[in-house]
């Protein structure tokens, strides 16, 4: 097997993170290899779709500051791609029962923000929740179309001189200076290695002596995390959990027929799979290997990764150069989960 010229960076899963973190190097001028295990497009991992939320409804700072600074690169991204990828404006409405703690903390970190409280009625009598829901609108939340997203990071990944392969299933990461990368094809080598394989991550990671503490849930139309059934991401459509499936469509019926009681709650147009990867705190995990820093893992974006997508890429690109990060990175660690005793890792 010919082995193809060393690499700078080799970005592993062509999902929106590793796209994203492809993208931004490639426009600094590394020579990147991003690597996808499936034909591209697919909807097998967490990307796919047509929407995602955008919005900054966070309790924490360091999340608001990551959407500003992502609302900018996706403005530059579709500015190049030439196509709305980000609708803005669009609004999205909060609403939690019980105390609302949460709501405050996201009332106190957002501009743009309307507390409704039990007024709720009032403003929305279509919906129906009771006086004891609060809820806050996020008058300057969007949509991301998902699919425009995702095609558009990884043409100008390509424009910007990247290699795209798909149908590269990565088997084996073998460390060293540089790392080789084996896939079901190719052997392919690289100073740096960026491992953003979504729910696949730790099966690549367990020959590295890794293993995070994540989670993956399939969720059907209703996105709830606690609605999520475990799964293993290559046998998530073996049909074995059409019961669970069913109950989840059911939950899903009765919470719309219970709030939202002028849609029809009989029949749901689409039920459609897809991933969670979801870590114990749901802060995202950016960080090097322990043992080996020359390889740089994006994974567990937990339900909310896809808008922050441009920044988490920058972050990683940023780690694997060696560059500071603009951001505190503490939250991001790998050591948060030793420190916690969820970590197991054999090196
Ligand atoms: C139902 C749902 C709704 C969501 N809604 C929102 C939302 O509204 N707003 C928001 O911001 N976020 C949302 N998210 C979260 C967001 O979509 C995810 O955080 C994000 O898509 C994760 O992307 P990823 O690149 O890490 O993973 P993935 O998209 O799964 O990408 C990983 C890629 O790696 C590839 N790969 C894996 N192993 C290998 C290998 N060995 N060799 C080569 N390639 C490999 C996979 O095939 C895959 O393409 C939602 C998620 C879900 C599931």
């Amino acid at each position: 097997m010919a082995a193809s010229p060393t690499y700078d960076v080799c970005v592993i899963g062509a999902g929106i993170v590793g796209s994203s973190t492809a993208r931004y190097l490639s426009c600094r001028g590394k020579r990147t290899l991003l690597l996808e295990q499936f034909l591209l497009p697919h909807w097998r991992g967490s990307s796919h779709g047509q929407t995602r939320v955008s919005h900054g409804s966070y309790t924490e700072q360091l999340y608001t500051k990551m959407f500003a600074e992502a609302q900018e690169v996706w403005k530059e991204i579709e500015e190049l791609a030439k196509e709305e990828l980000l609708v803005k404006n669009v609004g999205m409405l909060n609403v939690e029962g019980g105390t609302s703690e949460k709501l405050k903390g996201i009332i106190n970190s957002l501009m743009s923000s309307v507390f409704l409280s039990d007024k709720l009625k009032d403003k929305y009598p279509e919906l129906h929740f009771s006086t004891d829901y609060t809820a806050v609108l996020e008058q300057a939340a969007g949509i991301l179309k998902a699919d425009k997203c995702l095609r558009a990071l990884q043409a100008q990944f390509v424009k910007f001189g990247g290699t795209l392969q798909d149908n590269e299933n990565v088997v084996r990461i073998h460390p060293g200076t540089p790392v080789c990368i084996e896939t079901n094809n190719n052997v392919f080598t690289a100073q740096n290695v960026i491992v953003t394989a979504g729910p696949w991550t730790n099966k690549l990671l367990k020959p590295l002596g890794l293993q995070l503490p994540l989670k993956f849930g399939s969720a059907g139309e209703t996105f709830s995390k606690d609605m999520c059934m475990e799964v293993d991401p290559d046998l998530r459509d073996a049909g074995n959990d059409r019961e669970l499936v069913e109950i989840h469509v059911q939950k899903a019926r009765s919470y719309l027929k219970d709030h939202f009681p002028q849609i029809d709650h009989h029949e749901l147009a689409i039920i459609e799979k897809c991933i969670y990867t979801t870590t114990p705190d749901h802060d995202f995990v950016l960080d090097k290997h322990p043992s080996f820093p020359n390889i740089v893992i994006g994974a567990g974006f937990s339900g909310h990764g896809f808008k922050l997508s441009p920044v988490c890429g920058k972050i990683l690109a940023q780690l694997a150069m060696g560059e500071k990060s603009s951001y505190d990175l503490s939250s991001f660690k790998i050591a948060r989960f030793t420190n916690s005793g969820k970590l197991k890792a054999s090196l």
